[in-house]
């Protein structure tokens, strides 16, 4: 049998993270697990969970580690998570990491796979995104739906997430230094690290992941 492919996609925020995780997910036959997509519709359905997470996430901060082992154990454990998965923003402490690696015991994860962008192009980019509340899909302003606030796919309203101001996002991004980064030393020195250059045509990033997801598994 075919040994599952368990990917881990790690970026700034804004590096184009959900972009090549929705591609490669495609591609693959895998789900994508966005740990941010799971909070935020826990958020919006009003949940318990959802109660408890709403103002860390709307600050920029990080909910703790013992909540999210919840949410992620009970995520992985579901039947489509069982052949594969590309999860996206977890683990992103050493905490999370270490649960994790105890969770997939012995087998691991497959790859980490690392889309580097800097700092300034992400605040950029960031700042300058709009996402459709209806259907999720995401714009930068100087395209008609951000600029109108009307999604072009669904009708919906395309508004700035509350976690996308630039205040929220510099927090996030001081987050990600101090607490993410230091992940990748940790996935390099097992040699499960590839890192990609997240700068350019989203076509030719997807082409470099899946060369070196394929050469790498
Ligand atoms: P994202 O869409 O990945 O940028 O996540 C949005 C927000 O959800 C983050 O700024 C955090 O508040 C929260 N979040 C998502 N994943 C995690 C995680 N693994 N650990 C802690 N907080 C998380």
């Amino acid at each position: 049998m075919v040994s599952p492919l368990r990917l881990l996609i790690f970026g700034r925020q804004g590096s184009g993270k959900g972009t090549q995780s929705s591609r490669l997910a495609a591609h693959y036959g895998i789900p994508h697990i966005s740990t941010g997509d799971m909070l935020r519709a826990a958020v919006a359905s009003g949940s318990d969970l959802g109660l408890q997470v709403q103002s860390i996430m709307s600050d920029g901060g990080l909910v703790s580690d013992e909540l999210m082992e919840g949410v992620v154990r009970d995520r992985l454990g579901e039947d489509d998570a069982a052949a594969g998965f590309l999860l996206d923003g977890y683990p992103r402490t050493p905490g999370q990491a270490a649960y994790l690696e105890g969770l997939l015991a012995p087998a691991g994860v497959t790859l980490a796979l690392n889309l580097d962008v800097d700092n300034d192009v992400v605040v950029d980019r960031i700042t300058r995104r709009r996402v459709c509340e209806s259907c999720g899909s995401t714009y930068a302003l100087g395209e008609p739906a951000a600029d109108s606030g009307t999604c072009t796919k669904c009708g919906g309203s395309v508004v700035q997430r509350e976690d996308d101001t630039e205040v929220a996002v510099r927090k996030r991004l001081s987050l990600y230094e101090d607490q993410t980064a230091p992940l990748l030393a940790f996935f390099e020195e097992k040699g499960r690290l590839v890192t990609v250059d997240g700068v350019g045509d989203p076509d030719d990033i997807a082409v470099s992941l899946i060369a070196a997801i394929d050469a790498g598994r």
